[in-house]
């Protein structure tokens, strides 16, 4: 047994929530069809640095976390030149908090997630995961996960333009042991226990990867599929969506497939969508079928590439990527 207390879960919780209202805000009034014809990047860049500041304030005022280790840091924030950038961010981190809030406040709490994820218990944040979807109005998360001795034991993603019958916007939480859940974004929404699909056929099933082809090796994933014989088109997706597409069964693999010798996974693109899947009845491991090993610091540097699956299909797409490697590439 893990020792989550409810605090952590309830915090965790509602930091999620706070911060995914805070995207969700930015991406309504700043995001347009001018931002994304110039390929603008600055809405993403205000609602980035707002959600690790008012996620990092709420796990240090509530829970007094300081083994925080987050994407961002302020050092941009703190140039002159920046000054317009910083207010912008104060505003949306004053939409979500009482009391007064100053800039050095929110530069503050941007840098408590500055932790070098050495501590035996960790929290890991990625703001927005997903940016280049946000930009997009299309997939991204607000991902939070809470690691113990190398294991992930709680995740909170939140997908606010993920749809689920009660509508656009879904939290997922899963806490090792006590399965995984899906909740609607606002507060009071009912929780629905999910589980993997039981999909056992590769003609039935579904595969997700990534809309950026730099993320994911998108013409090994056709081979893996035709190899496999999966008939079914990719469903492409922003972000740790992915993670909830496999947990609630609407596909039964995610494939990351490394599209470079030399990257390493972080941390907080996988801490909580790894959880998610696991705790609702699938795996997660890399392309070699090891473990993901959170024990490394921000990156997963024992590890090439995700695949993440219901379980049963998890061994056949572990071979299939074998079966259609180029031993001499991405080693
Ligand atoms: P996705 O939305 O699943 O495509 O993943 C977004 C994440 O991809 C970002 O948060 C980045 O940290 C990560 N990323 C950036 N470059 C690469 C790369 N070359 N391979 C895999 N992931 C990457
Ligand atoms: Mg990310």
């Amino acid at each position: 047994m893990t020792n989550v207390s409810n605090d952590e879960r309830t915090v965790a919780i509602a930091a999620v929530r706070a911060a995914a209202r805070v995207c969700r805000v930015v991406q309504d009034d700043l995001v347009n069809d001018q931002t994304l014809q110039k390929k603008d990047r600055s809405p993403v860049t205000v609602a980035d640095f707002a959600s690790q500041a008012v996620v990092c304030a709420m796990l240090s005022d509530r829970l007094s976390a300081n083994a925080i280790v987050g994407e961002e840091d302020s050092q941009q924030l703190r140039q002159p030149e920046q000054a317009a950038l910083l207010a912008g961010v104060v505003q949306q981190v004053r939409s979500v908090r009482d009391g007064e809030v100053r800039e050095s406040d929110v530069l503050g709490w941007i840098d408590m997630g500055g932790a070098d994820a050495s501590a035996d218990r960790y929290w890991t944040l990625d703001p927005i995961d997903g940016t280049k979807g946000f930009l997009r109005r299309e997939q991204y998360a607000v991902a939070l996960a809470l690691i113990e001795s190398g294991r992930v034991v709680l995740g909170v993603l939140g997908c606010p333009n993920l749809a689920s019958e009660s509508g656009t916007g879904c939290l997922l939480v899963a806490q090792r042991g006590q399965g995984a859940e899906l909740v609607g974004l606002d507060e009071g929404s009912i929780a629905n226990r999910i589980t993997v699909s039981d999909v056992s056929d590769m003609a039935d099933a579904r595969f997700c990867e990534s809309v950026e082809s730099a993320h994911s090796d998108q013409s090994q994933s056709v081979q893996i599929a035709r190899h496999l014989g999966i008939d079914n088109e990719p469903v492409r997706m922003d972000s740790q969506a992915k993670y909830a597409a496999v947990g609630r069964g609407d596909a039964s693999i995610y494939l990351r497939l490394p599209t470079r010798a030399d990257y390493r996974e972080k941390i907080w693109d996988h801490a909580a969508g790894t959880i998610v899947v696991e705790e609702a009845g699938g795996r997660v491991s890399d392309i070699d079928g090891r473990p993901l090993e959170f024990t490394h610091g921000r990156q997963l540097e024992a590890n090439r590439g995700v695949v993440a699956t219901n379980g049963r299909l998890h061994d056949s797409v572990i071979a299939a990527i074998q079966a259609t490697s180029d031993p001499g590439a991405a080693s």
